[in-house]
This record gives C-alpha cells, structure tokens and sequence, in this order.
C-alpha cells in the first residue's frame, strides 16, 4: 500500500472545525501524516454562512471557560500574524426592555463563576464621555468583563442608536467579530507546510481492522484509505459519519437565516456593537397583512410572541457601509441538505420579518420595511446541535475514533479551542478540566444533564 493510501489521521471534513483540529495536530503535536477529507472546497458549506461573531458570554461557566480559551488562542494567532483575520473586540450589547435587570445579571455571575466579582461593573454613576472613552477600537486595549448600564441617559448618550424604550444595557467587553475564513486560510497553511494535506472525496463508509479503512468518493473513482485515527468533523453531517462507526450522536439540525445588505441609509452607526434585543416581541403587521398570515398555517406564528435575540452588526468596519442581521426563531428540525439555496425554511419573507424585529431595537432600520435594500443577501446553514447545546468533542464509539461536532451557532468563535481539545484527545495530551463535560461521556451523568436542559438561556443566538 502507498504513503498515499495510508496515514496516521483521516479527518472527514474540511470547515472551520476540521481545519482547526488539523492545525492543532500538526502545530501543537507534531504530526505530519493528517488528511482533510471533503468533497467540498474548505469552509464552503456551514462555515461559509458564519456571522463570525465572538463573545465569552455564557450562562455556564464550563461554556465560558471554553469561549476563553478559545478567544486565548484567538488572541495568540492574532499577535503571531499581525492580525491577518481581523478580529476586532468591539464586544456585544445585550439590550431589554426589562424594569429589572437582576435576572440577566445574576445568569452573568453564574456564567463568570470565580471570576464574576471582579469582571461585572454596575456603571450606575459612570458619565458618558468616561464610558465613551472605554470603547476602545483596537482589540489589544478593550477591556474584559461585562459592564452594566441602567442609566438612561447614560445609555442615550453612548449608544444614541438604540430604540429610546431600552432600559438596560449589558456590554460584553470580551466580544466582537472575526473573519474566519482568512483564520483558515492561515491554519491551511500551516497544515500543509507542516505536511498535510487535502483529499476531495466524499466518505462513503468505514470498515474496521487493525486499522479504519475509509471508502472515499473522489471524481475519479474510489479510493480506499487506511487511517490510525479519524476524526468526525462533518457538522451537519456528523451523525451521518458516525453511524457508519456505529455510533449515534444526539445532534439536530437547525436551520437559522441571515441577512446582510448595503446600508444606504446610514440606518446603524458603523461603531455600534454587536447589538442583540433580548426582549420577545409581537411584530407589528397591518391588519389586513396580519389577518392573511393568522390564516396561514405555516405562517400564523408569525402573529403570535415570537423570541428575542434580534441581532445586528455593521460588517466591514468603519469604512463600510454593510450591515447584517439575524434572528434564530426557527426551532424546526432538519434533515440537512448540502443545496442551502433550495433547503425548505429558507424563507423569502425572512428579510422583512428581521428587518421588522430588529426595528424595534433599532428603529432608523424601520425605514428598510416600505423601502426594502436593493443590494443584500439573504442565506443560512444548519445549528447542528445538541439538545443542552453544548459541543460534542473528544472520544466516539470504537478506539481511535473522535468527533469535533455540535457547534450550533458558535462554531466559528469555538473553532480554536474544540480543534486544540480535539487534538488534544487523539494525541492523549493535556486535558482541560471541561474537557469530559464537553465530550459524548457527559451523556452518562444524567443529573447533570437533565440540570443543563432546565435552562431557559443556553447561550443560543
Ligand atoms: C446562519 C449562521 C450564522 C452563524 N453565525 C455564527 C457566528 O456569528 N459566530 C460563530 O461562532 N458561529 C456562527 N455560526 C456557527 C458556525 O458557522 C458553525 O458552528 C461552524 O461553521 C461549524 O463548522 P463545522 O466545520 O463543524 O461544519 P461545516 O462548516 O459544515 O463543515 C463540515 C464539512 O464536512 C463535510 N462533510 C460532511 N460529510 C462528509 C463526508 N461524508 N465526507 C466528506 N466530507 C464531509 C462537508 O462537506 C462540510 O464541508 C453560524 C451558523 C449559521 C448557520
């Protein structure tokens, strides 16, 4: 058998998790003989409709522990390549119409755990220019921790976009944006100078020896290739790989959409966060409009309280003049599909319904509902995920077996600390405490289990 046909580390799966688990096998371990498996071109199905949004906010601090760790080594290939992806650290605001905002706070300490005391700040006396003065533009120099505003002239005069009934605001300091596929385009190259490589092929099935043999679709025909270990990085399609090890993983697909348009009005000031209402909302339709939706049974929904989470950013920096937004709504499940263009909840109404709901955080944005944007996109991927949406990383079913999976809407923020732990496990390395609760053995604690599903907030956005 050819070097070509043997390696020592098949990963099925060329997004943004096998491609940082890769870079971690190669540049923290040492290893040469790892292949990238995908019959797509790298980053080009879920990662691809990334918002490449960060942040450390979790309501759990093994979540939190994780997202920092995760920004950590963020932070290090930023200094290392002077910050070939652009990550930027304008943090998140949390925005509600709340009398009280003791609920959000007290999910803040349980997500900072040790930390909290020192990492929350109550700004009830801080003058604006002081906390204008904190917004600072380059990553290096943001602070950390969340800062809490409940003054409302204080939020007027900092954050003057905001709708004027906003009675709180959390501002996630560790938070902001990336472009991930310029972080993969990095960690491609370091793959293969340190030896690796890519095969485009589609795996087809697993048989199991001494070694994993992988029957792979390529254009020109089969191929077989033997592996040492291989690694489950196939997002949606991760249950798919793993049942052919014989393994079922608890991951559901989840379609979510977004939009991104040309914000020729000037409608979100091009330094705002990260800005995401918390509030459930009622939109707001004409009566005729709404009394035809309220007789659609597909649609009816929209009629009724739908969940906060509205979120905009500007996109492409001061300079720009883009915005995208976005709303998780859809609870449906998916059989997922590699043609997105035609996946059933691609909705063509989405982009009024987003622009509706996020009008209500941003009103200038209610100028886009008669008058809709002539240049946007409008696109979405699969939240492949768990049901206590957190990730599946580390050991599956037989011995040499692993999967980096269930990375839901954060996989792109996660990358580098689910590829670093995925690594980790298949060289038998240094694990961090998280590291089992994170992996499919967090399934034999029930207790725990059932305690996480309790959660209202799961950190989905
Ligand atoms: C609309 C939307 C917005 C998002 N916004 C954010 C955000 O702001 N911040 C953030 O951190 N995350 C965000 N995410 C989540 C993030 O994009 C995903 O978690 C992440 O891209 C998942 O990466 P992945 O490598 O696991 O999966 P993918 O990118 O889907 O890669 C899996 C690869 O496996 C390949 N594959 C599957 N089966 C096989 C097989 N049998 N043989 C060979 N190859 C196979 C596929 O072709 C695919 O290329 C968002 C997701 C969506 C959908």
């Amino acid at each position: 058998m050819s070097d070509e046909q043997r390696v020592e580390i098949a990963i099925v799966g060329a997004g943004i998790a096998g491609i940082a688990t890769a870079y971690y096998l190669c540049t923290q371990h040492g290893r040469k003989s790892v292949v990238l498996i995908d019959s797509q071109q790298p980053m080009s199905f879920t990662s691809a409709q990334s918002g490449d949004n960060y942040r450390n906010w979790w309501p759990h601090p093994t979540m939190v522990d994780f997202s920092n760790r995760s920004i950590d080594l963020m932070e290090a290939v930023a200094r290392e390549t002077s910050n070939v992806f652009n990550l930027t650290r304008h943090g998140y605001l949390l925005a509600t119409r709340r009398h009280s905002v003791d609920e959000l706070v007290a999910d803040l300490y349980a997500g900072y755990g040790d930390q909290a005391d020192r990492s929350i700040r109550i700004r009830s006396t801080a003058s604006a220019a002081a906390y204008s003065a904190t917004l600072a533009t380059d990553w290096t120099a943001a602070p950390d921790g969340a800062d809490v505003l409940s003054e409302p002239s204080l939020i007027r005069s900092v954050f003057p976009a905001l709708s004027s009934d906003i009675r709180h605001v959390i501002h996630i300091r560790r938070a902001g944006d990336i472009s991930s596929q310029q972080l993969a385009a990095f960690m491609l190259e370091r793959i293969r100078a340190a030896g690796g490589r890519r095969i485009a092929a589609e795996l087809k099935g697993v048989s199991m020896g001494n070694r994993f043999e992988l029957d792979l679709e390529t254009p020109n025909g089969t191929q077989r290739l033997d592996a040492d270990l291989v690694i489950n990085a196939a997002g949606p399609f991760a249950s798919n790989v793993a049942a052919m090890l014989g393994v079922e993983l608890p991951i559901q697909n989840i379609f979510q959409q977004k939009i991104a348009f040309e914000d020729s009005r000037r409608a979100v000031p091009r330094d705002l966060p990260f800005a995401i209402d918390l509030d459930a909302t009622e939109l707001d339709w004409a009566a005729d409009v709404r009394e035809l939706l309220a007789e659609d049974p597909a649609r009816s929904f929209l009629t009724r309280t739908l969940p906060g989470g509205r979120h905009c950013r500007p996109e492409g920096g001061r300079n720009g003049t883009w915005v995208k937004l976005g709303w998780a709504y859809n609870a449906d499940v998916s059989e997922p599909r590699y043609d997105l263009a035609n996946e059933p909840k691609l909705d063509e109404h989405f982009p009024e319904i987003v622009i509706r709901g996020a009008a209500s955080l941003l009103p200038a944005l209610a100028a886009y509902v008669d008058s809709p944007p002539t240049r946007f996109s409008h696109y979405g991927g699969y939240y492949s995920m768990t049901e206590e949406n957190w990730p599946l990383i580390g050991p599956m079913g037989p011995d040499g077996a692993f999967t980096v999976a269930a990375l839901s809407g954060f996989g792109s923020m996660a990358a580098c600390a689910a590829g670093s732990l995925c690594a980790a496990w298949a060289c038998a390395g240094d694990l961090p405490d998280y590291a089992a609760d994170l992996s499919i053995r967090r399934y034999a604690d029930t207790a725990q289990l059932s305690e996480l599903r309790k959660y209202v907030n799961k950190g989905l956005l």
